[in-house]
């Protein structure tokens, strides 16, 4: 892995003396030890980089080229990104503590193809297209939406930041970036290779820092859209700020998502893709199914499988292969995930494995903890613990189940498992959640993604990812209008 000690902010295109001699230092989670050092952005550095941006879209080339034309500088970014992907995953991993056995393809492999396939999507794009209107044909237009403040959180720093700059590039929106000040270092990196690739001056910017710089960009008049992944309670000031000054906002937020396991449902496979479909990146996932419904008959059975697969998780060192959990991101957020295991005892629920003390004196590791005696009222099933600590809830009927997935704030994601699928799909119908998973949950890059309920607004990926980064402009004409190319 390199060092990593930056002095300059990339900004407008070019590495530039930060306004503050202010540092952001990512310290490991592992080891506690400093890893590397970047300059966190302040608001002048933030100002700089919008209005660096805001030159570029309203006079630069930019968006005046075709999208074919910037979607040859996006194949140079994926083809200098491509030969450094493990190497990212790696760095992030250092950074953040996601087990490499995560990493390397959610991380790192998961980025970059985002690349790919936003490129994908636009070939197939209707750019400009023509609709029989009132007077003769419409000529609709799908315009770049301007200046995209695109701020991230830290759990999958740049398979986050992909699919808002990547979109909003070939769409023909400039685009400032505000990475986590936990992972500055990987972002810093990627402004390398967006060096390298020599866009036009000011078309992007990337500036860490934590609530103060992201805070600049929302409220900076010279920026047209915001997009925003984070907590929910983040997303709701952000949106406030953008309603005051009617700036577009999507908004990818938290979740609290429920499997429901059916009576018929093969409890060893069901067990063996909760491994990661409730465990994956430490518990740090927004998707992570981390109640689990079951009904009374396979109450039992279904806890001893979930505490027979947990028990055997490696906790350890993220770098090594055969880790599956690692540490969390930071000290901070032990204590809270230690806080809400104290949480759950106090309200009367047990647990089965793990609990609040730490498996090392070192490094800030969470064992892996299971509750069952717990009920959908309790803290530990209403909020996002963010974590590896799951709650098994009992239902008394299917209907009891969807009810109880249903009762939440949060809409993100969910999973039924069951040997019938025809079942599975009518639950999937009556539960209120922007992705669903049948006997399995994973991303679909290619698929819309987002949330109902206060997991957000908008959907990234796919068709409709694009489509958060244009605006559509309707034009009529006296005259016949020229056939499209
Ligand atoms: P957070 O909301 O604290 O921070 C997210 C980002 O917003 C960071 O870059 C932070 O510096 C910045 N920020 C904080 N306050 C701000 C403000 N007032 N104005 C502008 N920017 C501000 O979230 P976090 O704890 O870092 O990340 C974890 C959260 O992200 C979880 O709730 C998780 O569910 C959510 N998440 C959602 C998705 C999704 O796609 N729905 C994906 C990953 C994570």
């Amino acid at each position: 892995m390199r060092s990593l000690d930056y002095d300059k902010l990339y900004i407008g295109g070019r590495w530039q003396e930060p306004s503050t001699n202010r540092r952001l230092s990512v310290i490991s989670p592992h080891t506690e030890e400093p890893i590397g050092e970047t300059p966190e952005a302040a608001p002048d550095d933030v100002d700089k980089a919008v209005t660096a941006a805001r030159k570029a879209f309203d006079e630069g080339p930019w968006p005046r080229l075709s999208v074919g034309e910037r979607m040859e500088k996006i194949e140079q970014l994926a083809a200098l990104y491509m030969a450094e992907t493990d190497a990212i995953a790696d760095l992030i991993t250092a950074e953040m503590g996601s087990p490499k056995s995560f990493s390397r393809l959610g991380q790192g492999a998961g980025a970059l193809a985002q690349m790919h396939l936003n490129m994908a999507t636009a070939k197939e794009f209707p750019w400009v297209e023509r609709r029989p209107g009132l007077f003769g044909d419409v000529h609709l237009r799908r315009a770049p939406v301007g200046v995209v403040g695109a701020i991230v959180p830290w759990n999958v720093p740049q398979f986050l930041i992909m699919p808002k700059m990547i979109p909003a590039l070939i769409a023909g929106c400039t685009v400032v970036v505000k990475p986590a000040p936990e992972t500055p270092l990987d972002a810093m990196w990627l402004a390398e290779m967006l060096d390298e690739i020599d866009l036009p001056e000011g078309v992007v910017s990337i500036v860490p820092g934590g609530r103060e710089t992201g805070e600049a960009l929302v409220r900076h008049a010279g920026v047209d859209k915001i997009s925003f992944t984070g907590s929910s309670a983040t997303g709701r000031h952000i949106a406030a700020l953008c309603g005051e000054q009617l700036k577009r906002v999507s908004l990818e937020l938290g979740g609290k998502s429920a499997a429901i396991i059916l009576d018929d449902a093969d409890i060893a496979n069901t067990v063996k893709h909760l491994k990661m479909a409730s465990l994956m990146n430490n518990g740090q996932a927004c998707v992570a199914q981390t109640r689990i419904l079951v009904s009374e008959n396979k109450h039992d059975e279904v806890v001893d499988a979930l505490a027979e697969m947990m028990s055997r998780l490696q906790v350890g060192d993220p770098a090594d292969d055969t880790t599956d959990v690692g540490p969390l991101v930071a000290q901070r957020q032990q204590s809270r995930v230690q806080g809400y295991i104290q949480a759950g005892l106090d309200e009367g629920a047990r647990i089965v494995l793990g609990g609040k003390e730490k498996p090392y004196d070192r490094g800030w590791y969470v064992q892996p903890t299971l509750f069952t005696d717990a009920t959908n009222d309790m803290k530990i099933a209403r909020e996002e613990i963010f974590g590896p600590v799951l709650t098994v809830l009992k239902y008394s009927d299917e209907a009891d189940a969807v009810r109880i997935a249903n009762d939440t704030d949060y809409g993100l994601a969910g999973s039924v498992w069951t040997a019938d699928v025809e079942r599975g799909l009518e639950i999937a119908a009556e539960v209120r959640t922007g992705t669903y998973g049948i006997n399995m949950y994973t991303l679909d890059t290619t698929a819309p993604f987002g949330g109902f309920k206060q997991s957000g607004i908008g959907r990234e990926f796919g068709a409709e990812g694009l489509s958060e980064y244009v605006e559509l402009q309707s034009t009529v004409s006296a005259d016949k209008l020229p056939d499209l190319a």
